[in-house]
């Protein structure tokens, strides 16, 4: 294959061979042009772990880890970033008391951290629910969120968050506590507006303005592979067909590209991003 003018990253997308089209959907990445994916874990219960302890989710992140390298298999570059998500504070309510739910997503991001030291992940994944939970619910996530804010500084990687939308201009403060550098907080399905860094979603109507005037940002689908959920959020292809559109209308320059998907995520991960 003819190696492309210029790199491509998804910085947030979902993989699953069993509950969706597996390497075929990343397939359908590699050819609408890209190069390079953040492939993040799935919430436990899509794979159908009921976790009750933090070792449990280690099913969860070696199913991520196996479906990164047949990923990888196609040529494409695989960044596997592992961690629990926050809507399984609901789930794991259902079968616990809230201080053992809070303690098991610690061990489960515990777990995950431990997978980053040996090499075999780039980053963490955690937040706090994106709808209206209890203030107790929300108290106990933003204690899951803090050890996760602690465990990337301390494994010195990036965190990944998923949490309401809007700016949370609090976690900036709750990074510095455990000094853990904001530039490396990414804000999955973010917003230009946040002091935290932003993952866009490849179709945002900023990415134009954000491009001129130089900002760092990431771009993602959100891809969840699911086929009881065709077309929830965006395709696989969105990155690398929005990234192309905007190249091809004179609003993205090919600098522009490896500001974007090669220096900006270098910088923020910590990887190497390199066209083979
Ligand atoms: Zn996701």
């Amino acid at each position: 294959m003819r190696s492309p003018a210029y790199p491509v990253t998804d910085d947030h997308i979902h993989i699953d061979p069993v509950n969706g089209r597996g390497v075929e959907a990343a397939k359908d990445f590699l050819r609408a042009g890209g190069t390079h994916l953040f492939l993040v874990s799935k919430p436990s219960w899509s794979l159908g772990v009921l976790p009750s302890t933090g070792a449990d989710y280690t099913r969860v992140f070696d199913e991520t880890l196996r479906v990164a390298e047949l990923v990888q298999e196609t040529g494409l570059t695989v960044f596997p970033v592992l961690g629990v998500h926050p809507a399984e504070i609901n789930r794991l309510t259902e079968r616990m008391p809230l201080a053992e739910a809070t303690s098991v997503m610690k061990a489960g991001l515990d777990c995950a951290a431990t997978y980053v030291r040996e090499g075999k992940a780039v980053a963490l994944k955690s937040g706090r629910p994106h709808y209206e939970v209890s203030p107790e619910l929300l108290a106990a996530s933003n204690e899951v969120l803090a050890h996760a804010l602690q465990l990337a500084a301390g494994c010195n990687c990036a965190l990944q968050i998923h949490a309401e939308s809007g700016p949370c201009v609090d976690v900036v403060e709750m990074a510095g506590v455990v000094h853990m550098p904001i530039e490396r907080v990414v804000k999955h399905y973010g917003s230009p507006d946040t002091p935290l860094h932003p993952s866009l979603i490849a179709k945002h109507d900023a990415l134009p303005q954000l491009i001129r005037e130089h900002r760092r940002f990431t771009m993602e689908s959100d891809y969840m592979d699911e086929n009881s959920r065709p077309g929830a959020v965006i395709g696989p292809k969105s990155v690398p067909r929005f990234t192309n559109h905007l190249v091809a209308s004179g609003q993205m320059t090919v600098d522009d590209c490896f500001f974007v998907h090669a220096e900006t995520v270098e910088k923020v991960y910590g990887v190497t991003v390199q066209l083979k």
